[in-house]
């Protein structure tokens, strides 16, 4: 609800050089959500074995649902020598910065809970006690926040879009520091 996602397709649309995952997940499908584009969509079972399996880099329970980002789909893209990219939440993000310390985390925030609920209600894709869920969620997800390297908060999408992009390209750079707040 941040922007997360509708930022990253802005970005991704002007570096196509950055790796794309595709993360697993137990939620069902939404409509126009393709198998293996939008996710791996998989049973309960199905994750449990990957999980037993040692094949996620990371995993967390969001919204009542099992998110993963597969070891694989980060190997591939490391492999060819791009920058990746996970669009994760809080939890995962702090298990992958563990694994992987020299990872980047870019914390994405909606401009106020108030803009955030607003933008959940437009989307029109959850129900409204899932979006109940969301919101309670996003304050705890804010709360973590000091943890990342960088934050930027989605007001208007153009300004997000060139920060998160400007951000990308300083730590692809080397520059540590990199901050965009
Ligand atoms: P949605 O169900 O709206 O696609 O995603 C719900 C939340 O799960 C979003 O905050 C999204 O970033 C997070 N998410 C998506 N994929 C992963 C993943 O692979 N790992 C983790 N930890 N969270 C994920």
């Amino acid at each position: 609800g941040a922007g997360k996602g509708t930022l990253l397709e802005k970005v991704r649309a002007q570096r196509q050089d950055l790796g794309l995952t595709v993360s697993a997940t137990t939620r069902a499908p939404r409509p126009g959500e393709i198998d293996g584009q939008a996710y791996h969509f998989m049973s309960q079972t199905q994750f449990d074995e990957h999980l037993r399996k040692g094949d996620f880099l990371e995993w967390a329970r969001v919204h009542g649902h099992c998110y993963a980002t597969l070891k694989s789909e980060v190997d591939a893209c490391l492999a060819k020598g791009q920058s990746v990219i996970l669009e994760i939440d809080v939890q995962g993000a702090l298990q992958v910065k563990e694994r992987i310390p020299e990872a980047v985390l870019i914390f994405i925030e909606p401009p106020s809970l108030e803009v955030l609920a607003q933008r959940l209600r437009n989307r029109h894709t959850e129900a409204e006690k899932d979006i109940e869920l969301r919101l309670a969620n996003a304050s705890k997800e804010l709360s973590l926040a000091d943890k990342y390297d960088a934050r930027i908060v989605n007001d208007d999408l153009a300004t997000a879009a060139r920060e998160l992009a400007s951000c990308i390209r300083r730590y692809e750079a080397g520059d540590t520091t990199a901050a965009a707040t």
